[in-house]
């Protein structure tokens, strides 16, 4: 699971997870809905919700917490079935706790009433905010959702239906986004032309759904039928299951791939490549890139530690648990520097019976301040190890992410400011390896759509939104 977002760990975090259900079988969509979430927590710890549409009546339950706390035992009992249920866990910066924000974010119109739950960053939020905002729209929150709400709800006005209300939507709004929509009779799913964040669809029984990652669909019992595609929308109604599907430029669609290397669950399958298999590669392609010499393999946990077994595989030296984990340590923890550093130490203590002695590699996801990396180095050498060779299954963050994933600003990121080696010195590790970007990309080879590698390469397929040039580095961002 990933990091927990009130600790501000200096971790890479998603942003959020959607699922839709439209019911076909006399389902319970509100319990099938909140098992999903379950599914999708890794996602987002900061707020959850449900939104349940009962004969076109819209009932929602949301609230700030991880979906135990939102839904405590037997509350979910509170809300009416129906046909139709979208379901939101979200993840946001300590900076931006606006409840205001939660999801599903339900809004009435002249047509109705329609339940929004999106996964993504809209680029161009601003330019088509102020033109809604001149227009007389007063806007409760600063989330994508209201935003896609009020320009279909705009757009709804000037056309015959729902669908080509969301089809102009999905053409004014740029960036990553990939959504769910209840509407009174229908359910609706889309996914930016870029196809940034990951949205697939599955049968349960008769019943249509979608959610953000596969796994979901293991765990409440669905199978899997495909992903959706980069621009496209899908409808399920009385009448059945329609595809929409925008032109798209393929050489441009670009899946985030750091959703294989940290924010995916390892039993997912995006895009037609299983997470856990990528990761697997990740670790055997750092092996064929830094073939150390060492007696013991371990990884970070938690995303670490397939790398790491790709790695034991590739290179024959045996993997072991470097790392204990204290998994009960959760959002209750602040954000200052003090309480940062507590969280560090309590978090993750090394198994010094392991570790002893050895000459070890030890492999993390990603670096992003250097922070996380230095103590990792530290606990090891304190429990012991000889040698410590740090190898990173991802290369290094040039870049902040504009479509999703709340990556440190530019001046944050270590390696814009130091050389690897220069990082090695300052964790205090024997050595220091990064996975090469087309090293990376071949483990992902066979995925079905382009990928993003923007924030390691600084170039990007996408239009970056005009808000973030105001930065000095605004001219040597590349444009693919
Ligand atoms: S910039 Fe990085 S984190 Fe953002 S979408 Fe692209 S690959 Fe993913």
């Amino acid at each position: 699971m990933k990091s927990v977002a009130f600790t501000s760990d200096a971790k890479a975090h998603d942003e959020c997870g959607v699922f839709g259900i439209y019911n076909s079988d006399g389902l319970n969509v509100v319990e099938i809905c909140h098992d999903a979430l379950y599914g999708l927590q890794h996602r987002g710890h900061i707020s959850a919700g449900i939104t349940v549409n009962n004969a076109e009546s819209f009932y929602t339950q949301k609230g700030l917490g991880m979906v135990s706390e939102v839904f405590p035992p037997k509350s979910v009992e509170k809300l009416p079935n129906g046909m139709i249920a979208v379901g939101h866990v979200r993840y946001t910066s300590i900076q931006n706790l606006d409840q205001a924000a939660n999801q599903p974010l339900v809004l009435r119109y002249k047509e109705g009433s329609i339940a929004i739950a999106v996964n993504g960053s809209i680029t161009n939020f601003p330019q088509i905010r102020k033109v809604l905002e001149r227009g007389g729209a007063i806007f409760q929150s600063n989330s994508n959702a209201e935003l896609m709400a009020y320009v279909i709800a705009t757009e709804r006005c000037s056309t015959d239906n729902l669908e080509d209300a969301v089809i102009n939507c999905m053409d004014k709004l740029k960036g990553a986004y990939s959504a769910v929509i209840c509407a009174p009779t229908r359910l609706i799913a889309l996914r930016d032309r870029h196809g940034f964040r990951p949205l697939c669809v599955g049968k349960l029984r008769n019943s249509w759904v979608f959610a953000s990652e596969s796994c979901v669909f293991d765990s409440i019992g669905a199978e899997f039928v495909r992903d959706v595609e980069p621009g496209e929308m899908i409808v399920v109604d009385r009448e059945g299951f329609h595809s929409y599907k925008a032109r798209v430029d393929r050489e441009k669609t670009s899946m985030c791939l750091f959703e294989y290397v940290y924010v995916a669950r390892p039993d997912s399958v995006i895009d037609g490549v299983s997470v856990h298999t990528a990761r697997i590669r990740m670790g055997e392609m750092l092996y064929s890139e830094y073939p150390l010499d060492a007696d013991m393999v371990c990884g970070v946990p938690d995303s670490g530690i397939i790398a790491a077994e790709g790695y034991a595989r590739a290179s024959g030296i045996p993997y072991g648990m470097g790392f204990m984990k204290n998994k009960y340590i959760g959002r209750k923890v602040g954000t200052g520097m003090d309480k940062k550093k507590r969280l560090m130490q309590t978090k993750l203590t090394a198994l010094k019976s392991n570790v002893e002695g050895k000459r070890i590699i030890v492999i993390d996801d990603s670096i992003i301040r250097g922070e996380t990396s230095k103590h990792i180095v530290h606990l090891l050498r304190s429990a012991g190890a000889k040698e410590v060779h740090m190898l990173i299954s991802s290369p290094p963050f040039v870049s902040p992410c504009y479509f999703g994933i709340d990556i440190s600003d530019r001046e944050s990121l270590i390696a814009n400011k130091l050389t690897t080696e220069q990082i090695r010195e300052e964790i205090g590790a024997d050595t220091l390896g990064y996975l090469s970007v087309e090293g990376l990309r071949k483990t992902v080879e066979g995925a079905q759509f382009g990928l993003c590698d923007g924030c390691f390469t600084n170039s990007f397929s996408a239009d970056i939104p005009s808000v973030f040039f105001v930065d000095k580095y605004a001219n040597k961002i590349n444009k693919k």
